[in-house]
C-alpha cells in the first residue's frame, strides 16, 4: 500500500525542494525551491568553504496530510 497515491484528492499539495552542491568540497544544502531556481545555476555560498554552490537537483514531495 505504500506506493498507492490517491490521485482523487485534489487537496494534496506539492512541496518542491532545491539541492544546492558545492563543487569544491561537495557540501549539500537542501532549501526550499524559489521560482526562477534550475539545475547548474550558481546559488548561496558553500557554509563550510566559501566557493560558490550550484543546484544540482530539484525534487517535489506532498505534503502529508495533518491530524
Ligand atoms: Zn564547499
Amino acid at each position: 500500500m505504500i506506493s498507492s497515491v490517491p490521485a482523487n484528492d485534489r487537496r494534496s499539495k506539492l512541496l518542491v525542494y532545491t539541492i544546492e552542491e558545492c563543487p569544491a568540497c561537495g557540501q549539500k544544502t537542501k532549501r526550499a525551491f524559489q521560482v526562477g531556481d534550475y539545475i547548474t545555476k550558481e546559488a548561496s555560498k558553500c557554509s563550510k568553504c566559501g566557493n560558490t554552490t550550484i543546484i544540482s537537483l530539484i525534487y517535489a514531495e506532498s505534503s502529508k496530510q495533518l491530524g
